[in-house]
């Protein structure tokens, strides 16, 4: 579904951004992979070349410095020099209540979470519209559009980006650049794992099919989203979630 084209996923050396950056792959996807850890990032590379016979480069990056940022980007003016699916996928989770909350947690979190794929955009847009358009697809969280106690600086972080992707949507709309989002619910990986024993069982009882989603639940959303099913989809923010209540 995806021969041909060219996608950068940012955090792609484990969990959601891994299984995206494999299942694009499958597709005949070329893919770049960003995640801070080169020497990681250079063996899901191989792997992946191994595995779908596809190019795939380790682009190792801070996303949250917007001067590494700018650099990752003048590299792929240089090499790769085309651009057709930006996934920003590289969050961070750091839970408090309102009274623990540092300043430094605030920057850090919104720093990941928010300014990065805004500066992510800013140039990915650039060339993919040197190529004649493109699809860019965040990552938010069900918990921008629902809420949750001591995740006020996640949350805000996440509903953040569902306003960029609204308002980028229609910028970019004109230069057939697609602009989506996906609301993850509560998906097995390092992340959720890191939660504490008795948070993890709540949050598993509150799915209403019952399971935990996979990195793959997310994935084959994002493939849609990326692919040209979704050729007359921009500016939605799609739940997958097996119909948590939060
Ligand atoms: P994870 O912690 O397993 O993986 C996160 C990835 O982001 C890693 O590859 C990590 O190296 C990368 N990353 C973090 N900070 C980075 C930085 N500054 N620069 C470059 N890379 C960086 O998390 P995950 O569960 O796979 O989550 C992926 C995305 O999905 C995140 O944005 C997360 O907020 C979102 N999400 C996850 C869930 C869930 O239940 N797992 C639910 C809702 C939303």
């Amino acid at each position: 579904m995806l021969r041909g084209k060219t996608a950068l996923i940012t955090g792609a050396s484990r969990g959601i951004g891994l299984a995206i950056a494999d299942t694009f792959a499958r597709h005949g996807c070329r893919v770049v992979l960003c995640a801070r850890d080169a020497s990681s990032l250079e063996c899901t590379a191989a792997q992946i070349t191994q595995d779908y016979g596809v190019e795939a480069i380790a682009l190792p990056l801070d996303v949250a410095d917007a001067q590494a940022v700018k650099g990752a980007y003048q590299s792929l003016f240089k090499t790769v020099k085309t651009l057709d699916i930006l996934v920003n996928n590289a969050g961070i989770l750091d839970d408090a209540l309102l009274g623990m909350v540092s300043q430094a947690q605030i920057e850090r979190t919104f720093g990941i979470n928010t300014f990065a794929p805004l500066y992510m955009a800013q140039y990915g847009a650039r060339l993919m519209h040197k190529n004649g358009g493109g699809s860019i697809i965040n990552i938010s969280s069900i918990i921008a559009t629902h809420g949750n106690a001591g995740q006020a600086v996640y949350g805000g972080s996440k509903a953040a980006l569902l306003g960029i992707t609204l308002s980028l949507a229609k910028e970019l709309a004109a230069q057939h650049i697609r602009v989506n989002a996906i609301a993850p619910g509560f998906i097995d990986t390092d992340m959720t794992r890191s939660l504490s024993a008795q948070k993890f069982e709540e949050r598993l009882r509150s799915i209403a099919m019952g399971r935990i989603g996979t990195p793959q639940d997310i994935a084959n959303t994002a493939l849609y989203l990326a692919s040209d099913l979704s050729a007359y989809v921009t500016g939605q923010v799609i739940g997958v979630d097996g119909g948590m209540l939060i």
